[in-house]
């Protein structure tokens, strides 16, 4: 009876375990600090990836839209 309860906590820690660390791994990959770098759009406020984004005077913007409107702001 015990030994049953035993091996069954022992496989639902294990599941617990294998479940945690996947997700650990898997946040690190989506982490924008890590691996591809990201720029921020000065203008809307959200990262881009730098080989995607739209250069303009020196800043990063995730489209031309933005780069226009950005311009427009600073007179
Ligand atoms: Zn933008």
């Amino acid at each position: 009876m015990i030994l049953k309860f035993l091996i069954l906590g022992l496989l639902v820690y294990l599941f617990i375990v294998l479940l945690y660390s996947s997700l650990k791994r898997k946040g690190s990959n989506t982490d924008p600090s890590q691996g591809e770098s990201m720029v921020l759009d000065p203008h809307c406020k959200s990262y881009v990836p730098k080989n995607e984004a739209y250069r303009s005077g020196g800043h990063y913007f995730c489209s031309e839209e933005c780069a226009r409107a950005y311009a427009a702001q600073q007179v």
